[in-house]
C-alpha cells in the first residue's frame, strides 16, 4: 500500500483536490483538520499547550482558541517552534493509525498536510502530490474563505515555503489556477498511481 502526501500553501486547494481522490474512493487523512480536532481531545496535547500558552487558552466548553494561539505564535518563533514540537508528533501517530486501519482498501492512500515539506513529513511518503496555484488566486480564496485580509493571509503564507521550491520536490504537480480543468488531471495521476509495478 502506498502512502501518498498531498500537499500546497495556504489557499491552493489542496482540500478541495484531495476530495476528489476521495470521489475516486481513495482514503485521505486531512491532517491540518486533525491537528485542530486533536487540539481539544488529546489530553497531553491539551495539558501541554496549557502549559505553553496559559490556562485561559481553552474555554469553559473545552475549546482551544486558535485565533489567540495564532496571535501569540506569530509574535514569538520559539513559541511557534513549541507548538509544533506538541501538535506534529501527536497528529503523526494518529494518522498512522487512521492509515493503518484503512490501508487495507485500495491501491493507496493520501495524507494531506499544508506543511508536509516544511515539517519533514513528506520523507514518509512514497511519493507527493503538489497543488500549485498563482499567489494571487490563493489570496483571494482565502480572503473569501475565511473572511481575513490581505495582510492576515499574507502573514500566514509567510511561514510556508514558496511554490517553486516544493515542485522541485514532488512527483506530481497539479495545477489549481482557476483556468486548467482540475478532474482530469487528478485521474491522470490516479491512473499512474493505480498502474502496477
Ligand atoms: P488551507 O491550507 O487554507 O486549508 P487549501 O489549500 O486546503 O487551504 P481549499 O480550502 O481547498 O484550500 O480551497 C480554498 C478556497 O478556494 C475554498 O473556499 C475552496 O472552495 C476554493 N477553491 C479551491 N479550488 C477551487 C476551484 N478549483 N474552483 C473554485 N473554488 C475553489
Amino acid at each position: 500500500m502506498k502512502k501518498i502526501g498531498i500537499t500546497g500553501g495556504i489557499g491552493s486547494g489542496k482540500t478541495t483536490v484531495a476530495r476528489v481522490f476521495e470521489q475516486l474512493g481513495i482514503p485521505v487523512y486531512h491532517a491540518d483538520y486533525w491537528a485542530k480536532e486533536i487540539m481539544n481531545t488529546e489530553p497531553l496535547v491539551i495539558e501541554r499547550l496549557k502549559e505553553l500558552f496559559g490556562k485561559d487558552i481553552y474555554d469553559s466548553a473545552g475549546k482551544a482558541n486558535r485565533k489567540r494561539i495564532a496571535e501569540l505564535v506569530f509574535a514569538d518563533k520559539n513559541k511557534l517552534n513549541e507548538l509544533n514540537s506538541i501538535i506534529h508528533p501527536a497528529v503523526w501517530l494518529h494518522g498512522e493509525n487512521w492509515l493503518k486501519s484503512r490501508s487495507t482498501a485500495g491501491p493507496y492512500i493520501l495524507k494531506e498536510a499544508a506543511i508536509l515539506f516544511e515539517s519533514g513529513g513528506n520523507k514518509d511518503m512514497d511519493k507527493v502530490i503538489m497543488v500549485s496555484a498563482p499567489i494571487e488566486i490563493r489570496l483571494e480564496r482565502v480572503m473569501k474563505r475565511d473572511n481575513a485580509t490581505r495582510e492576515e493571509v499574507t502573514a500566514r503564507m509567510a511561514n510556508q515555503w514558496p511554490d517553486e521550491q516544493k515542485i522541485a520536490l514532488s512527483d506530481f504537480v497539479i495545477v489549481n489556477d482557476d483556468r486548467q480543468l482540475v478532474i482530469p488531471q487528478v485521474l491522470e495521476v490516479h491512473r499512474v498511481l493505480t498502474e502496477k509495478g
